[in-house]
C-alpha cells in the first residue's frame, strides 16, 4: 500500500522527523542568563515535535524559598510554585543532629523518603498505639492524614523529601503542638491536664517548627518510653531493600499498599535509567505523576492530546509533573545514571506502555494506523520493558 494513501490530510502534511530543531543560527542579542539556558536546552531550542501552549511542568527546589532555622531548613514546591501540580506537593527538609521538626499534624497524608543521613520518626494513632523508628537513606515513611508525628535528626543529621496528596499543601501551615497550646485559655489547660498553671508558664510563646534538641538515645528506650502498644502496621518501610524489577536499560522499585500496608493513598516508584537508556513511552491510568529527580540528568516530553506537547530538561533536585493520562518518556541525557521518583496519589502505580499496547493489539489493526513494516509489527514485545536502551 503506497504511503501516500495514509498521509495526513488535515494538518498540512505532518512530519515526524527524528529530532529537528529550529535553526540555531539566529542568536539572542539581548541579555542572557546563560547558566539557566544551558540547563534548559529543550526550552531554548525545542524539538519541532513540540506544539501548542502546554503549562510549565518543571520546578526546581533550587528556585524555592528556603525557611531557615539554626537546626535545619525547609523548602517546598507546591501549586504556588508549579500551578499544574494540583494533586500533590513536595517539601525538601534538612535537620541537624538532634534537630526536631516539631510535633504536628496536617490534613494531608505524608510520604517521606530519606535522601541522606538518618532520623527518628514518631507517631501515635487514634487507638493509643505508638510508633517510633529510625530511618536512613533510601527508607520511606507514611503518615495517614491528621495522625500526629515528629521527625528528629540522629547523630549524622538528615535530609529528606516529603510528598503530600494535595497541591495546595504548605509545610508552613500545619497544626503545631506549641501553636495549639498557645491558643487555649490557661484554665482549659489546667482542667484538661489536672495540673496547676505553673506547669504551663514556660511553654514557648512562638511556634518552634524546626528547633535544636538533644540527639536521641537508644531506639529501644524510646520505644519502651512510648508504651501503649505498637501500631499494627509500621509507618516506615525499607524501600531500598525492595528487589527492583530489572530491564535492559535500568530498574524500577515500587512501594504501595501491597508491600507497605499503611500507604493507602500514595504509590511511588524509584526508577533508574542507565546512560544511553530511556524510561519508555507510557502514561498512567490512576492519577497525575509527581516526579523528584535524585541524580543525573534527563529529558521528558509530555503529550497532552490535540497537538499539545512540550519538552523539559531535568537534573537532580528538580520536580517534574505529568497531568493524568498524558503520555511521556524520560530519557537519560547524561553520562551517569539517572534516578528519579515517580509519586502518585493512588493506591498503586499503574502505567500503559505504548509498546505493549501495540504488541497486544491485532497486527492488521496496528498496520492500518501506522502503515509500518512487517518487521516492526514482528518486533513488538508482549512483555513490558519499563526502561529501554536507545538505539540512536
Ligand atoms: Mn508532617
Ligand atoms: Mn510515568
Amino acid at each position: 500500500m503506497p504511503a501516500e494513501q495514509h498521509a495526513p490530510t488535515g494538518d498540512g502534511g505532518r512530519q515526524n522527523p527524528r529530532r529537528v530543531r529550529a535553526p540555531a543560527d539566529v542568536p539572542i542579542l539581548g541579555p542572557q542568563n546563560a547558566p539557566r539556558e544551558r540547563q534548559n536546552p529543550d526550552l531554548l531550542n525545542p524539538p519541532s515535535t513540540d506544539g501548542g501552549v502546554v503549562p510549565n511542568l518543571r520546578f526546581s527546589f533550587a528556585d524555592a524559598h528556603v525557611r531557615t532555622s539554626s537546626a535545619g531548613w525547609a523548602r517546598e514546591v507546591t501549586e504556588r510554585e508549579l500551578p499544574a501540580a494540583r494533586s500533590m506537593a513536595g517539601v525538601n527538609m534538612r535537620l541537624t543532629p538532634g534537630g526536631i521538626r516539631e510535633l504536628h499534624w496536617h490534613l494531608q497524608v505524608e510520604f517521606g523518603y530519606v535522601l541522606a543521613g538518618s532520623c527518628r520518626i514518631t507517631a501515635v494513632d487514634t487507638d493509643g498505639r505508638t510508633f517510633v523508628d529510625d530511618v536512613e537513606q533510601g527508607d520511606v515513611w507514611f503518615f495517614p492524614k491528621a495522625i500526629p508525628h515528629s521527625i528528629q535528626g540522629l547523630t549524622d543529621g538528615c535530609e529528606f523529601l516529603l510528598v503530600f496528596d494535595d497541591g495546595a499543601f504548605s509545610e508552613y501551615n500545619t497544626f503545631l503542638l506549641t501553636d495549639l497550646i498557645g491558643h487555649l485559655p490557661l484554665d482549659v489547660l489546667e482542667n484538661n491536664f489536672g495540673r496547676p498553671a505553673s506547669d504551663f508558664s514556660r511553654i514557648p510563646k512562638e511556634e518552634l517548627y524546626i528547633f535544636q534538641g538533644e540527639v536521641p538515645g537508644l531506639l529501644s528506650d524510646d520505644r519502651i518510653a512510648g508504651g501503649g502498644g505498637e501500631v499494627p502496621h509500621s509507618f516506615s518501610h525499607r524501600f531500598a531493600a525492595e528487589v527492583p524489577e530489572e530491564f535492559p536499560g535500568g530498574t524500577v522499585r515500587t512501594v504501595h499498599s501491597g508491600n507497605f500496608q499503611v500507604m493507602n493513598n500514595v504509590a511511588a516508584g524509584l526508577v533508574t535509567v542507565n546512560p544511553g537508556a530511556m524510561r519508555e513511552i507510557h502514561w498512567h491510568t490512576t492519577n497525575d505523576e509527581w516526579q523528584y529527580y535524585l541524580e543525573g540528568q534527563g529529558r521528558m516530553t509530555v503529550f497532552m492530546a490535540n497537538g499539545l506537547a512540550r519538552t523539559f530538561d531535568f537534573q537532580a533536585g528538580d520536580v517534574g509533573y505529568v497531568p493524568f493520562a498524558c503520555a511521556h518518556y524520560v530519557e537519560n541525557t547524561g553520562d551517569a545514571p539517572l534516578a528519579f521518583l515517580e509519586v502518585f496519589k493512588a493506591d498503586r502505580m499503574a502505567d500503559m506502555s505504548l509498546h505493549q499496547w501495540l504488541a497486544l493489539t491485532p497486527p492488521q489493526l496496528v498496520q492500518a494506523h501506522l502503515n509500518t513494516s512487517d518487521e516492526f509489527i514482528g518486533s513488538l514485545r508482549k512483555k513490558k520493558w519499563e526502561v529501554v536502551n536507545k538505539i540512536v
